[in-house]
């Protein structure tokens, strides 16, 4: 038997929504990944105002709850200090040895690779894929031969920005996430201007 193929999906995920989901779905089936772990990013980085890590935690465990294919690690929401890629990739090798991880984020994000801590070492440790809205083109960073697959996935026209932006405007988000997250959202009144 050949080793278990990992997908790790980092993100903030705040919230997530169908075009995350979809374009985990699309990685795996893409490059016939086991399995993908979610894994909610702890304190921000370079960023400023962010949902609590709690709420992004379970809001994204409700979002995959029935996909057994679908996990979730607290990797990140538990590690202390500023969230860096090399250590959620040293957290997750540590919990799964025999595993090929795939890093799967953003493409965005990736591009800006050469500024996030030991890159360097990042390499190694997984393939990275990043996932793109369509219709926009991308620079994949400096990077070794390989190292970095591109994969557009349509429904991330869906955003996390623009549904904060509903919620705060009054505007519907139905069909946007699941209805579970929804529900979360609106007992826990986040996303409101306060
Ligand atoms: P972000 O700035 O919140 O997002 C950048 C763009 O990528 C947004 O358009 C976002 O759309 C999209 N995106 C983010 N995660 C995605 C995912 N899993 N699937 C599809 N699209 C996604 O990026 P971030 O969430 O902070 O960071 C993404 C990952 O990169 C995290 O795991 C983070 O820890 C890692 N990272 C590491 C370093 C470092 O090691 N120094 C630095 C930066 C980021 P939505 O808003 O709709 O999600």
């Amino acid at each position: 038997m050949g080793k278990i193929r990992l997908g790790v999906m980092g993100g903030t995920f705040d919230p997530v929504h169908f075009g995350h989901l979809v374009a985990a779905n699309e990685a795996a089936s893409a490059f016939g990944l086991d399995k993908v772990i979610f894994v909610p990013t702890g304190e921000p980085w370079q960023k400023q105002t962010i949902t609590d890590s709690g709420h992004r935690f379970n809001m994204t465990k409700l979002a995959i709850a029935g996909n057994s294919h679908f996990d979730i690690s607290r990797v990140d929401v538990d590690r202390p200090g500023p969230t860096y890629t090399v250590d959620t990739l040293r957290d997750i090798k540590a919990q799964h040895p025999e595993a090929e991880l795939f890093f799967i984020t953003g493409a965005d994000s990736i591009s800006q690779i050469g500024s996030w801590r030991d890159s360097e070492q990042i390499w190694p440790l997984a393939h990275l894929v990043g996932v793109t809205r369509p219709g926009h083109s991308l620079e994949v960073p400096k990077s070794p031969h390989g190292a970095v697959s591109l994969l557009e996935i349509p429904a991330l026209a869906i955003s996390s920005t623009d549904i904060r932006a509903r919620v705060e405007s009054g505007k519907p988000i139905d069909y946007l996430l699941p209805a579970s997250v929804i529900d979360y959202i609106q007992k826990n009144n986040l996303f409101r201007i306060k």
